[in-house]
């Protein structure tokens, strides 16, 4: 079967369809194979596998998940798209396309209705306008999936992946880090892709934990305070809890510390995902 990615096929297609890419949608469509082959072996895709692509787009990716994957389940948002992708994919029977936006779409309803024996991994080169929130969805509402393999800009792949006392670690990467193990596999350079981002891009595993990182007793207030540690990065993290959101009792908070003997100054960015556990646990219990 002749490949979409090649840049002419993908220039062909495009021009056939009348296709206008829409930088509103993040359209930026793959042209490299050697970068299609080494996303599906990261994700480490077999004949066993059950996929679920978010935005195939004119469906290069797609075909090449197709032929190594059991089953594929692409949900693209752009309508214009579908009659290319029955084209270009047609011949392909273990391929579906929905025409939905990822983000209103029920997970846990399609999953099941689409692979009730075997949880599916996620592949997806993702519109980078929307990156976080549908990888978020995803995790928050801890979706039957095993892993997420995903193209996203290099900045991002760097901050999911950050640890504590670096420029990039903050309440992204622990949310992240929560509910999976991330590893970034590659770096792929804006001329691989048309059009071209303005970007670095980078390909992150995010494989998910049977069970969170940390045991919390309070998700809601974990996250919360993770939010006001981080909302304003100068701050110790005493005030940062005093005068956030929560606005919790400094009491209290130095309490939580001494009783970890964690230095009253610290800032939210010096502390482990397994320290913050502690402080929302003990916080939890202590609250009147
Ligand atoms: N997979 C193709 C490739 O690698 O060449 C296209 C990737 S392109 C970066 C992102 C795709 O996601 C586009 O086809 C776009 O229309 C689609 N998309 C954007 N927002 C979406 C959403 N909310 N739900 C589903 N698909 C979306």
């Amino acid at each position: 079967m002749e490949h979409i990615y090649n840049i002419n096929r993908t220039k062909e297609i495009v021009k056939e369809h009348g296709f206008k890419f829409s930088k509103s949608l993040g359209q930026n469509f793959l042209i490299d194979g050697n970068i299609l082959n080494k996303i599906v072996d990261g994700a480490g895709i077999t004949e066993n596998d059950n996929v679920l692509e978010v935005g195939p787009g004119i469906g290069s990716l797609t075909q090449f998940l197709a032929e190594r994957a059991k089953k594929v389940l692409a949900v693209e948002i752009d309508k214009s798209l579908l009659p290319i992708l029955e084209k270009t994919l047609g011949s392909y029977d273990n391929v579906q396309v929905i025409n939905k936006d990822i983000l209103e779409v029920d997970l846990n309803s399609l999953i099941e209705e689409h692979f009730p024996n075997k949880k599916p991994k996620v592949v997806a080169n993702l519109p980078y306008y929307v990156t976080t929130p549908i990888i978020m969805k995803f995790l928050e509402e801890k979706i039957n999936i095993e892993s997420l393999v995903v193209m996203i800009q290099k900045e991002v792949a760097d901050r999911m992946q950050a640890a504590p006392n670096t420029k990039d670690y903050g309440a992204l990467s622990i949310a992240v880090q929560y509910y999976c193990n991330p590893k970034i596999l590659f770096k792929v350079p804006p001329s691989v892709f048309v059009p071209q981002p303005k970007v670095e891009s980078t390909v992150i595993k995010l494989e998910v934990r049977e069970t969170p990182l940390v045991v919390v007793h309070d998700e809601r207030l974990f996250f919360n305070i993770i939010r006001d540690s981080f909302s304003k990065r100068r701050k110790t993290l005493l005030n940062a809890l005093s005068t956030g959101n929560l606005k919790l009792n400094k009491e209290l908070i130095r309490e939580t510390l001494n009783y970890y003997n964690i230095n009253e100054n610290i800032r939210g960015e010096a502390l482990s995902i397994e320290e913050f556990a502690q402080i929302c646990n003990y916080i939890k219990g202590n609250l009147i």
